[in-house]
């Protein structure tokens, strides 16, 4: 069949949109549950009403459009959340191109099958109480625990943050009941990373998501006078986080070669001139696409800290914070799309998804699949995030097609 996405209303909504929540240090900042959040929330629910499309909004605030059939839902979507300092294409291109793609079908006046919906997750960034909050929350893969009691990156509970809004951590938790069968879910993303735009290429269909592991870690050494304390009689807490950086990297580098390793956040204590650290924090994570290797690494790198700590006179802890087990797209899935994408003799090539996406949490109650375009220089979650917008068109057309095969 041939038919087409509008680009030109697609890209108008993209723009319209990242006018909501403009930071003034430049860029897109609209956490979840944010004031320019709430205000793209109505935006998007108009946007769906307009489309003439049945409006749903779960106890997560995840928010659906959808064209009624017998069977199984086949859905699409992302997120329209941003990290502070954000760009205006990470998860807003999903979003919106499932959303072009339901209008089109419904302007041809298309009989389907099977129910298409667009959807919209709540939190996939993780500004709140860990990553993909809405998408979790509508799979029913929710700690009360840790809502009720982690704190969000603002420094506050996550209930102070609902009080202005219509949801409550009950209405979260709940949120799963309300969930229609999903036979497949489709997911369009900007890359993230510069393979698409090294091979020249407009797609990439994903065949994996990396799972990850994060937890927070902390040597403990002995504070102590950094003027009278002899380095050889020192358990300086630093330097044992120093020596693991650096033997952990070389080590997923030699051995592991295209894994990750990773310590993004530090704290050393007491923290001062004068002070031989005795404590330091940090926030340590490992992601893999392959799940024997990621419990090869949760060994081997918690050894590593282990002897690095006792060669030094230290002590090592660690509490897990979070954890995805990677994602292989079913090669039903990967099969149509590589088909649709054949028809449409769009330049692709297979990638996996280093990052963690919505499809990931989908994947424990549907098919999922994932269609990657490029973005500028592999540039993402800053202001620079960029894209051409023929690649675009190219990857929302694949998405229109990939979805009138499943639901027909
Ligand atoms: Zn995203």
């Amino acid at each position: 069949m041939d038919i087409r996405i509008n680009l030109e209303r697609l890209k108008e909504d993209i723009e319209s949109l990242s006018q909501i929540g403009r930071d003034p240090k430049g860029g897109i900042t609209r956490p979840s549950f944010s004031k320019a959040d709430l205000e793209a929330r109505d935006w998007l629910k108009e946007k769906i009403k307009s489309a003439g499309l049945a409006l749903r909004e779960d106890g997560a605030g995840n928010i659906f459009g959808r064209m009624e059939a017998e069977g199984k839902t086949i859905m699409a979507g992302s997120h329209i959340d941003t990290v502070i300092n954000g760009g205006m294409f990470d998860g807003s291109v999903g979003v919106l191109s499932a959303l072009e793609c339901l209008r089109r079908i419904k302007e041809e006046n298309l009989h389907l099958s099977k129910p298409l919906e667009v959807a919209s997750f709540t939190d996939e960034e993780g500004n709140l109480v860990g990553d993909f909050l809405g998408s979790r929350a509508f799979i029913g893969l929710l700690d009360r625990e840790i809502l009720e009691r982690g704190l969000t990156q603002f420094g506050t509970p996550l209930a102070d943050i609902l009080k202005g809004t219509e949801f409550t951590i009950e209405g979260i938790m709940e949120a799963h009941q309300q969930r229609p069968d999903i036979e497949a879910f489709l997911e369009i993303h900007i890359e993230q990373g510069t393979v698409l735009e090294t091979e020249n290429k407009s797609i990439g269909i994903v065949d994996c998501i990396a799972g990850k592991h994060y937890r927070w870690c902390s040597f403990l050494g002995e504070a102590n006078h950094a003027g009278t304390t002899p380095l050889e009689l020192r358990h300086d807490a630093f330097l044992g986080l120093a020596d693991f950086s650096l033997k952990s990297t070389q080590h997923v580098a030699t051995k592991h070669y295209g894994n990750m390793v990773t310590i993004g956040k530090i704290s050393v204590r007491p923290g001062a001139f004068s002070i031989v650290p005795g404590q330091v924090d940090f926030s340590f994570e490992f992601r893999s696409t392959s799940k024997e290797t990621l419990n090869e690494l949760e060994k081997s790198l918690f050894a590593l800290a282990e002897d690095i700590a006792s060669t030094r006179g230290l002590k090592f802890t660690s509490k897990i914070v979070d954890k995805t087990d990677p994602v292989s797209i079913p090669p039903r899935i990967l099969n149509i799309i590589k088909e649709e994408n054949k028809k449409l003799e769009y330049p692709f090539t297979m990638l996996p998804s280093g990052a963690g996406h919505d499809a990931q949490i989908l994947s424990s109650a549907a098919e999922v699949g994932m269609i990657f375009i490029p973005c500028e220089d592999g540039i993402s979650h800053s202001p620079q995030e960029m894209i051409k917008w023929e690649d675009l068109e190219k990857g929302a057309n694949l998405l229109l097609h990939v979805l009138l095969k499943l639901a027909s």
